[in-house]
């Protein structure tokens, strides 16, 4: 059971969370509950860090972060005991989760069961903090944001539970942000794959690599409300849910005189990303090797690039665009700028300002309409594409970022709800 930020903001509702511990101690299941900074407290941190200087080291800054989940699982602890359970706080190290040496954003190497397993066995629920482990060099590594989502569906693969329980302040996955479009529907089942491509494409709901650890282990999620009582969504680990889900919805179409066929798309979500920057390599050599060699010296650099465009081919010389969030080009400026002089670019082009729509669902490639309605709809915005991007299930446009809630809204529209 994985309680975030916003359920933990207070003594009182600590105290409503630990009582729904309880309920499923009596349930009959043993429960390893992952907390969260209380409140905005990793933003309040980062801030204080932000405070003494520019570019904080590393390490100091996992350890600073690291002390936010530390006082949740403290109050945590507290408050089950006060309601006659039984418990205890861990840290991640000692919990025995361990991480690899990237300070901030570090990867979960292996989790090492037996103290959870000890107290477990004692009758105990074990509170442990998300979002940081241990590294190679025994200090505290922090997973990245949002990262307790992944310390619990790792712990829940570790542990092989029935499933990875997800408290949050909204009642489940919807078909986009419910804090930007009001018409937003809850959905009561997503899969693995559409989760994926929405936690990616910005639906902050679940943390991508808490998605990706739960596909590989095959661990479902449920995501709900934490002081409602609401099923909420689930996400299941293989597609079956997905397809009676999809067979009802042309049963109800059909029944209703529509035209859909067995394969036609369906869309199930409408996401979107700010605060993005877009870097071109202006007039790089037109020749084999050149994109491979500016990635591999981005990769070396460890520079997290999101969309690439090659464009305007002409004169022997090309264009190779880049988009990444503000914050990371922000740490990695001077390996992208060495990357770029390195495949000799003539001039390196840095704009601010943009974010991405996308759209996700289930069979959208070959649905050429799906493309051309999500242009049609940005065009009557008056939004000019910057780029775009497919898969198997999403189609991702780069935009001005003033525009991009205005196109959620209507991307929802005309995609999500659904037509009488
Ligand atoms: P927690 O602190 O519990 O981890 P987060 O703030 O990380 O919560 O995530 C929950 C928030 O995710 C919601 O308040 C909601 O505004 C946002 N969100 C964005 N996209 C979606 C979506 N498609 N469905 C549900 N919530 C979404
Ligand atoms: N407290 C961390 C964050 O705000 C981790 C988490 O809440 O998932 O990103
Ligand atoms: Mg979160």
């Amino acid at each position: 059971m994985k309680f975030g930020g916003t359920s933990v903001a207070d003594a009182d509702k600590i105290r409503r969370c630990a009582e729904r511990v309880l309920r499923r101690r009596r349930q009959g299941y043993g429960v390893i509950a992952v907390v969260s900074a209380p409140g905005e407290m990793t933003d309040d941190l980062l801030e204080l860090a932000q405070g003494v200087g520019e570019n904080p080291d590393a390490r100091e800054m996992d350890v600073l972060l690291a002390t936010g989940e530390q006082i949740g699982i403290a109050l945590f602890s507290m408050a089950l005991k006060r309601v006659g359970q039984e418990a205890i706080s861990l840290t991640g190290p000692q919990a025995g989760i361990y991480a690899d040496s990237s300070h901030t954003q570090a990867r979960i190497l292996k989790i090492q069961t037996g103290r959870i397993r000890e107290e477990l066995g004692r009758g105990r629920a074990v509170v442990v903090a998300g979002f940081q482990g241990l590294n190679p060099r025994q200090e505290v590594a922090t997973l990245g944001r949002g990262g307790s989502d992944l310390t619990a569906v790792a712990l829940a693969a570790a542990f092989r539970a029935k499933f990875c329980e997800i408290f949050t302040d909204v009642k489940g996955v919807y078909t986009a942000d419910p804090r930007v479009v009001s018409q937003a529907r809850l959905l009561r089942s997503v899969s693995q794959e559409e989760m994926l491509e929405m936690a990616a494409s910005g639906a902050q709901v679940l943390q991508t690599r808490a998605v990706e650890v739960a596909r590989k282990f095959r661990v479902p999620i449920l995501v709900r409300a934490t002081f409602q009582n609401h099923p909420g969504t689930w996400i299941y680990p293989d597609r079956t849910d997905r397809n009676q889900r999809v067979g009802r919805f042309f049963l109800r179409r059909r029944r209703a005189g529509k035209e859909e066929t067995m394969e036609e798309a369906v869309i199930s979500a409408v996401t979107w990303t700010q605060d993005l920057v877009k870097i071109t390599a202006v007039d790089v050599p037109d020749r084999p090797g050149v994109a491979a060699r500016l990635l591999k010296y981005l990769a070396e650099g460890n520079v997290p690039v999101d969309m690439i465009l090659q464009s305007g081919t002409a004169r022997g010389v090309n264009n190779i665009s880049l988009t990444m969030a503000r914050q990371d080009f922000e740490k990695t400026k001077g390996s992208v700028q060495a990357a770029a002089r390195r495949v000799s670019a003539k001039r390196v082009l840095c704009e601010e300002g943009f974010g991405k729509v996308s759209v996700v669902g289930m069979g959208m490639r070959q649905h050429a309409w799906v493309a051309a309605r999500m242009f049609e709809v940005l065009a009557k915005l008056k939004v000019n594409i910057e780029m775009i991007a497919t898969s198997e299930i999403r189609l991702s446009c780069i935009i001005a970022e003033k525009k991009a809630q205005e196109a959620v809204r209507a991307l929802h529209r005309v995609f999500c709800v659904p037509r009488r």
